[in-house]
C-alpha cells in the first residue's frame, strides 16, 4: 500500500526527510485559496545532506550497465502509470491545473521520459576512430552530480524530463522543486527509490531561491538544469560559470503563432487554444502573439471568443472541468497587472479581463485585439491566459515581426501552403517549431529555445549531450617518434 501525499518535505538517500527548523512553506490549493499541506525548507543542515548523498551515490550508479539503470528507469515509468489517478490528483492539488489535463500530460508524461530514456541508456556509445594503424575510441561519460531546479507549472514532469536523461546517463541529483508547488517530486523520489534506484541517485530538497542558489554554488556539483524564467537563468548561469559547470536553461518565451488566410480556421482556432490557454496559459512555449492575416481576422477572432465560452470551469477535480484557476495569488496579480497595461496601451479587451468570483485564483480566458508590437502585452511574457491578436499583410512582414523579440522558445504557423510553411519555420528564430499544430511536447522531440530562451535542450537524444560528456583515447600502435 502506497500513501498517496509525500510524507515529508524532503527525500534523501532513498528516504524521506524532515527538519522542522527550516522556514514553514505553505502548499496553497489555487482552486480554493485554502493551506493544504506544508513543508519545511532545507536548512544547511538539510542542503548538506542531500548533496552528500548524491555525492556518495554517483561511483556506483555510474558502474551499472546501462541496461541495469535503464530497467529501474523502465520500471519507475511504469509505477507512475500505475499510479496516474492518485498522482494526477496530487498534480492537481500542487498546481489547480484540471484533472482532466493532468490525468493525461503530468505523470504520463514524466512516464514517457521514464521510459524513453531508460530504453535509450543500454545504448549509449563512444565511437571509434581509425588512423592508418593508430585509433581513437571515445567513451561517453556521466557528468556527474546534477542539480535539477523545477518552476511551478509541471512540477512532476519538470522533475522526471530532468532525472531521467541525467540517471540514464550514470549521473546522481539533487532537485529542487518551486516553492509554490513542491510536492510532487517528492513522490518522483519514492517511486525511483521503489523502482530499484540506489539511495542517494535522486534526492528532493524544498525551499526558495536562496536554497537554489546554495546547490548551484556547491563545487561538488557539475551540471545545473534549471526549468525557469530568464533573469533566474541569468543569475544561475553566471553563478555556474565561476566553476565552469555545465548547464541547461529552459527559459521564458514570447512566441508568435502565425495564420495565414488559408489556414483551416477551426485547426488554427485550437492551435491558439492550446497555445494560450491549457494550464490556465501557464506555458512557456505558449504562442502569445498571435499574428492573423487580416483577411480572415474578423472570423478567426469571433470564431476564439465563440470557443473560450465554451470553457469549464469548477471543481479541478472534477473531470468535467476544463480550465482551472492561476497557480498562486501572486502569479495572478502579476497578469491581472499586464492586463491593466493592455487596457491602458490601447488594445482593445475583446474577452474576459476580470478575476472570477469565486474563492482561489480563477482568471478569465482574455483576448486583446488590436495589439501593436510595440505594447507592454506584445513584449513581456505574461506567463497567464491572456492572447494577443495582431494583425499582418504578408508573410514577409509577419517573419520580420516574429522575431523582433529577444526571446525565441517557440513559433508556430497555420497554413495550407506547403512551401510557405517550410519558408516560415526556416525563418523563425526558434528552437521549437509547429506547423499546423501547436505546444505538442512528445519526449522523442528535442525541446528548448534559442535567444534569451535557454540553452541546451530537453528530451530527444539531443538531452543525451548535456547530461554527458565525451573522453577521447588515442592508441599509438607503432613507434613513438618524438624530435629530439
Ligand atoms: P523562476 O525563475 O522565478 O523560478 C524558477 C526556479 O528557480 C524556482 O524553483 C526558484 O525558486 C528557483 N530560483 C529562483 N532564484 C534562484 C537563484 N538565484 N538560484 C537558484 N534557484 C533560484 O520561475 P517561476 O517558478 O516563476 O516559473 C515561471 C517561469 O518559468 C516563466 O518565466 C516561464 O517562462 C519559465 N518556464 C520555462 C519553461 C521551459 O521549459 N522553457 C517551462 C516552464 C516555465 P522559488 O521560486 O521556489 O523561489
Amino acid at each position: 500500500m502506497h500513501n498517496a501525499q509525500p510524507t515529508a518535505s524532503h527525500f534523501i538517500h532513498g528516504a524521506y526527510v524532515e527538519d522542522s527548523a527550516g522556514d514553514v512553506i505553505d502548499c496553497i490549493y489555487a482552486a480554493s485559496g485554502e493551506k493544504i499541506a506544508q513543508v519545511h525548507a532545507a536548512t544547511p543542515a538539510v542542503i548538506e545532506r542531500a548533496l552528500a548523498s548524491a555525492d556518495s551515490a554517483k561511483a556506483e550508479w555510474a558502474a551499472l550497465t546501462g541496461t541495469e539503470r535503464g530497467r529501474i528507469l523502465r520500471r519507475a515509468a511504469d509505477i507512475l502509470r500505475a499510479r496516474n489517478h492518485d498522482l494526477s490528483v496530487l498534480e492537481t492539488l500542487d498546481t489547480g491545473k484540471p484533472y482532466s489535463e493532468t490525468s493525461v500530460a503530468d505523470a504520463t508524461s514524466g512516464a514517457d521520459a521514464l521510459e524513453y530514456f531508460g530504453g535509450l541508456a543500454g545504448s549509449l556509445t563512444g565511437e571509434h576512430i581509425q588512423l592508418g594503424d593508430d585509433f581513437v575510441y571515445t567513451m561517453r561519460e556521466p557528468l556527474g552530480l546534477c542539480v535539477g531546479i523545477g518552476a511551478w507549472n509541471y512540477p512532476t514532469q519538470i522533475a522526471c524530463w530532468k532525472a531521467a536523461p541525467a540517471l540514464a546517463c550514470g549521473n546522481t541529483m539533487v532537485f529542487k522543486p518551486s516553492e509554490t508547488t513542491p510536492l510532487c517530486a517528492l513522490k518522483v523520489a519514492e517511486i525511483l527509490v521503489e523502482a530499484g534506484a540506489p539511495p542517494g541517485v535522486f534526492n528532493v530538497v524544498q525551499g526558495a531561491g536562496t536554497v537554489g542558489a546554495a546547490l548551484v554554488g556547491d563545487p561538488r556539483v557539475a551540471k545545473v538544469s534549471l526549468t525557469g524564467s530568464v533573469p533566474t537563468g541569468r543569475k544561475i548561469y553566471a553563478a555556474a560559470a565561476a566553476d565552469m559547470k555545465h548547464v541547461t536553461m529552459e527559459l521564458g518565451g514570447k512566441s508568435p503563432l502565425v495564420v495565414f488566410e488559408d489556414a483551416d480556421i477551426e485547426d488554427a482556432v485550437s492551435g491558439a487554444i492550446l497555445g494560450n490557454f491549457y494550464s490556465t496559459g501557464q506555458v512557456c512555449s505558449n504562442g502569445t502573439r498571435v499574428f492573423v492575416q487580416r483577411s480572415i481576422r474578423a472570423t478567426f477572432v469571433a470564431r476564439l471568443i465563440e470557443r473560450l465560452k465554451t470553457v469549464t470551469m469548477g471543481d479541478p477535480l472534477d473531470a468535467a472541468t476544463t480550465y482551472g484557476p492561476m497557480v498562486s495569488e501572486r502569479q495572478m496579480k502579476i497578469v491581472q497587472g499586464f492586463i491593466a497595461k493592455g487596457i491602458e496601451g490601447g488594445a482593445t479587451l475583446a474577452h474576459g479581463g476580470s478575476r472570477v468570483e469565486r474563492p482561489g485564483f480563477w482568471l478569465e480566458p482574455t483576448v486583446f485585439t488590436d495589439v501593436t508590437d510595440d505594447m507592454t502585452i506584445a513584449k513581456d511574457e505574461i506567463f497567464g491566459p491572456v492572447l494577443s491578436v495582431l494583425d499582418f499583410d504578408t508573410e514577409a512582414e509577419v517573419l520580420a515581426r516574429a522575431n523582433a523579440t529577444d526571446y525565441g522558445l517557440a513559433a508556430g504557423v497555420f497554413t495550407n501552403d506547403l512551401t510557405r510553411a517550410h519558408r516560415m519555420v526556416k525563418g523563425f528564430q526558434a528552437g521549437t517549431c509547429y506547423i499546423n499544430t501547436y505546444n505538442l511536447a512528445p519526449v522523442e522531440a528535442p525541446f528548448g529555445g534559442v535567444k534569451q530562451s535557454g540553452v541546451g535542450r530537453e528530451n530527444s537524444k539531443e538531452a543525451i549531450h548535456h547530461y554527458s560528456q565525451v573522453r577521447s583515447v588515442y592508441v599509438g600502435m607503432g613507434p613513438v617518434e618524438a624530435p629530439f
